[in-house]
């Protein structure tokens, strides 16, 4: 670095940069995470619900933060005892509080997951394509992350998963049911069979479970069963609390206090806890859109097929649609029209999300608007997705 002439002013902000400073080797040219927060009238980008908590439940929710800021000097519950109790309420299944971990957001959980089971010298194995974060807990737990592809239908079938956590010799296999960004699920029979031949830890993300035809077709069914099996829900998506930030494990005892080991003291606020609390004596409220937000997906899903498109069968509140020579200018059209979608997933796709009415009217009118000039792919391409041909054995 330069240095300074006497009598030159010190910058009010140090001018180091990145580059100069001795980061992790791992870390070197990595970016923060990044779906746009961008201020425009349709948000269909990062799968919310776009429906916020009723007048009374934001009243609810006031009291009690209210409430509990009366305490705000005192650290909070480290265990969470009142909300976990919530959570295996609502979890059914017979459920205990013991069985439950809430951490800020199943981002964190799954964190604790790798920092608790992963790290140096083991391996973390996902189908692609999937969740972006996956790579970015692994890298950052010192995990080794390897990937497997799904099938043309982005499928997953028990013999699948069990050769590629044979070929990697995977220590934790992460099972993404909805997936995002494709809505495609996993039955459970097939993560039966896969846990009843695996000696990993299997875990099961089901982010978008209560937005499928049979939510009660739930991983968690197994766990009597199987002691590795790890199941990670969230309040942020069907539950309509992404600002909260509350996720969940739920799993053996055991596992819960492999996960308690890892934590971060005191890592739930008691504020967050309030307010899960709220959500959760709310649940039949706050989960009263997802009937429409699946509606309104279906409803979609047959929308776009019928103006051409290629449209991947989803159980969540997001679909998969293409399939665009060039789908960056297809994201930037729709953007100059107000609506903000996600470029994911595999190439020439776009991923948008079930909105209120009028937000999904505004992306239909949006894409009437631009139809005629954005490039689709040949259908000799799109055939070789699967879409097709599933479409068509599906409408018999
Ligand atoms: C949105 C999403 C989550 C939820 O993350 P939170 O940290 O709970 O908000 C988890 N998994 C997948 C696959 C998701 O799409």
């Amino acid at each position: 670095m330069r240095s300074r002439e006497p009598g030159e002013a010190i910058p009010r902000v140090n001018p180091i940069t990145l580059a100069e400073l001795p980061l992790r080797p791992e870390l070197v040219g990595e970016e923060p995470y990044g779906a746009p927060q961008l201020d425009v009238p349709v948000c269909l980008n990062v799968n919310e619900n776009p429906y916020p908590p009723s007048e009374s439940v934001r009243r609810q929710m006031a009291h009690a933060v209210s409430r509990s800021a009366s305490g705000l000097n005192r650290y909070p519950d480290r265990e969470a005892t009142e909300l976990r109790s919530a959570l295996a309420d609502y979890i059914g299944f017979g459920t205990d509080a013991d069985q439950v971990w809430p951490a800020n957001g199943s981002n964190e959980v799954m964190t604790q997951i790798l920092q608790a089971f992963g790290g140096p010298g083991r391996r973390l194995l996902t189908f692609t394509p999937t969740y972006s974060m996956y790579p970015e807990y692994a890298r950052n737990t010192h995990t080794d992350y390897v990937t497997a592809p799904r099938d043309a239908y982005f499928g997953l079938d028990a013999a699948r998963i069990l050769a590629a956590i044979e070929a990697y010799r995977a220590d934790i296999v992460l099972i993404t049911t909805p997936n995002n960004p494709t809505g495609t699920t996993v039955p459970v029979a097939v993560i039966e069979e896969v846990c009843r031949a695996t000696d990993a830890i299997v875990v099961v993300d089901e982010a978008y479970q209560e937005f499928t035809d049979t939510p009660e077709d739930s991983a968690i069914a197994l766990l009597p069963k199987f002691g590795r099996l790890i199941v990670v829900r969230t309040l942020s998506k069907a539950f309509a609390l992404a600002g909260g930030r509350v996720g969940y494990a739920v799993a053996a005892p055991a596992v819960i206090d492999a996960l308690r080991i890892v934590r971060l003291p005191y890592h739930l606020s008691a504020t967050t806890q309030a307010v899960a609390r709220v959500a959760l004596a709310n649940a039949p409220e706050m989960l009263e859109r997802v009937d429409e937000l699946r509606e309104t997906r279906a409803g979609l899903e047959e929308w776009l097929r019928l103006h051409g498109f290629d449209v991947v069968p989803s159980q969540s509140n997001f679909l998969l649609f293409g399939r665009f020579t060039d789908r960056h200018d297809v994201f930037t059209r729709l953007l100059d029209q107000g609506v903000l979608v996600r470029e994911v997933g595999p190439e020439g796709f776009l991923r948008v999300c079930a909105g209120t009415p009028a937000e999904t009217d505004a992306f239909r009118k949006a894409i009437l608007t631009i139809l005629p000039r954005i490039g689709l792919a040949p259908s000799d391409t799109r055939d070789q997705v699967g879409t097709k041909r599933r479409v068509r054995e599906e409408s018999r």
